[in-house]
C-alpha cells in the first residue's frame, strides 16, 4: 500500500507543476482543515461559518439571538458566542499555517436556527389541557408569536446570506472581530494570515458596500486596539444572476468573486437544490437533461453568467481574485471549465483535492494541446503566433 501511495504522491506531485488552477478546500473546523491540508489543499476556500453553530449548546444561545426583538439584547447574546467564534478562527488558521482562509459571514436559511413552530404548537396545547404552570404557557404563546413573524414561506430566498448581516449589523460586527482578533493573535504567535471575508448571496452593489464598510470599521478598530497592522480581503460570492450581471458594480466593492454554484444553479433554472432530485432522474431520461446541473457544472446557463461576471468583475478591478466553492469545485469536467475561464483557484471538499490536482493539470495539459494544434498566423515579420490569447491570469 505504501508503494501505491508513493507512486499516487509522485504522480499529484507532477501534476501540482503542470497545473494553473490553485486548490483549495471547503473546511468549517479544524479536523476538515488538517485532513484537507493533508491531500495538498492550498488554502480553505469556503467555511461555512452556520455549521460552527449548531452545537447544542450554541444553538440555543443563536436561537435567543435570533428571536431577541432589541439590538442591546441581541448584542448580549453576540458577546457570548464572540469568544467561541475567535477561538474557531485560532483553530483553523493554526491548522492552515499561513495559506488563505476565506471566511463566509453567516448564510443560514433561517428556519435552521429557529424553534419548529409544530413543536411549539404541540406544547402549547399540552399546556392548555393540563391547567398548568401559566407562566410557563405565557412564554411559550409569545415565544410562539415570534417565531410565526419571523416564519418564511420559502426560506431559501428569505432572510438568508448578507440580508440577515445587514438587517441584524451585530452580527457581522461580532464575526468580523472574531476573524481579526483571530488573526491578530496568530500574528503575535508569528504566523502571518491573511483572512478573506466573504458576504455571502450579494445581489446588489449596495448590500455589498453596506456589509463591506461595516467589516472595515471593525477590523480598523480591532487592529488599533491589538497594536497590529494586518493584511486582510473583503470580498463576495457570485451565486445570484443578478450579481453576475452587475458584476462590474460589485467589483467596486469586492476584492475577490468566489462562485456559488450550488445557489447559482438553483436561481438560474429556477430549481430548488434541495427538492430537484425528484425530477432530474426523469429529465434525464427524457432526454431534457443530459446531466444533473448540480453535480455538472451547466456552461451554457450557469457558465455564462460566469463568464459575464469575470468580464464584468475584470473591467473594475483587472486583478480580482477568481474562484469557485460550489460543489462542482470537485467536479473534474467543472475543473477543467473552471480552468478555461481563468479561474485562480478551486475550492472542493477536502477528499476532492486530490482528484482536482490531477484534474487541473489534465485541463492545463488539453489547453496546451489546443494551442499546438490551432493555425499559426503568419505575421508580417515572419513569425508564426498561435491565433488565441492566452488565458489572462490575475495575481493570487
Ligand atoms: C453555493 O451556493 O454554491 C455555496 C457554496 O454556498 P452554500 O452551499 O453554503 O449555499
Ligand atoms: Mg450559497
Amino acid at each position: 500500500a505504501s508503494e501505491k501511495y508513493q507512486l499516487f504522491e509522485s504522480v499529484l506531485k507532477w501534476a501540482d507543476g503542470v497545473r494553473k488552477l490553485k486548490v483549495r478546500a471547503n473546511a468549517d473546523v479544524p479536523d476538515q482543515a488538517r485532513i484537507a491540508r493533508s491531500f495538498g489543499a492550498e488554502g480553505i476556500g469556503l467555511c461555512r461559518t452556520e455549521h460552527m453553530f449548531f452545537a447544542e449548546d450554541r444553538i440555543q444561545i443563536m436561537q435567543k439571538m435570533i428571536l431577541a426583538r432589541k439590538r442591546e439584547e441581541r448584542e448580549m447574546y453576540l458577546d457570548q458566542l464572540l469568544p467561541l467564534q475567535k477561538q474557531d478562527f485560532i483553530g483553523l488558521y493554526r491548522e492552515m499555517k499561513g495559506y488563505p482562509v476565506t471566511i463566509r459571514l453567516l448564510d443560514p436559511p433561517l428556519h435552521e436556527f429557529l424553534p419548529k413552530r409544530e413543536d411549539l404548537m404541540v406544547e402549547i396545547a399540552q399546556l392548555e389541557l393540563t391547567s398548568g404552570a401559566p407562566t410557563v404557557l405565557e412564554e411559550k404563546k409569545r415565544l410562539l408569536a415570534r417565531v410565526e413573524e419571523l416564519h418564511e414561506f420559502n426560506p431559501m430566498l428569505g432572510l438568508r446570506g448578507c440580508r440577515l448581516g445587514i438587517t441584524m449589523p451585530e452580527i457581522t460586527k461580532m464575526q468580523a472581530r472574531a476573524i481579526i482578533e483571530a488573526a491578530c493573535e496568530l500574528a503575535k504567535e508569528g504566523t502571518k494570515i491573511v483572512p478573506e471575508i466573504m458576504i455571502p448571496l450579494v445581489g446588489m452593489v449596495s448590500e455589498m458596500k453596506a456589509q463591506k464598510d461595516l467589516v472595515r470599521e471593525v477590523a480598523t478598530d480591532t487592529m488599533k486596539r491589538y497594536g497590529v497592522k494586518l493584511s486582510y480581503l473583503v470580498g463576495t460570492m457570485i451565486e445570484l444572476p443578478r450579481a453576475a450581471v452587475t458584476a462590474d458594480r460589485i467589483a467596486e466593492e469586492a476584492e475577490f468573486f468566489s462562485f456559488g454554484t450550488n445557489d447559482l444553479t438553483q436561481t438560474t433554472f429556477g430549481f430548488s437544490r434541495d427538492d430537484a432530485a425528484k425530477f432530474i432522474d426523469f429529465y434525464k431520461t427524457a432526454n431534457i437533461l443530459d446531466s444533473d446541473p448540480f453535480a455538472v457544472l451547466d456552461r451554457e446557463g450557469v457558465g455564462s453568467l460566469m463568464r459575464t461576471a469575470i468580464t464584468g468583475g475584470r473591467k473594475t478591478r483587472p486583478t480580482i481574485k477568481l474562484g469557485i466553492c460550489g460543489e462542482h469545485g470537485g467536479d473534474p469536467s467543472s475543473v477543467e471549465f473552471c480552468h478555461q475561464l481563468g479561474l485562480d483557484y478551486v475550492s472542493c471538499s477536502p477528499y476532492r483535492v486530490g482528484i482536482a490536482r490531477l484534474a487541473a493539470a489534465q485541463a492545463a495539459l488539453a489547453q496546451e494541446e489546443t494551442e499546438k494544434a490551432k493555425p499559426k498566423k503568419i505575421q508580417p515579420s515572419g513569425k508564426r503566433v498561435a491565433k488565441s490569447k492566452p488565458v489572462k491570469k490575475a495575481a493570487t
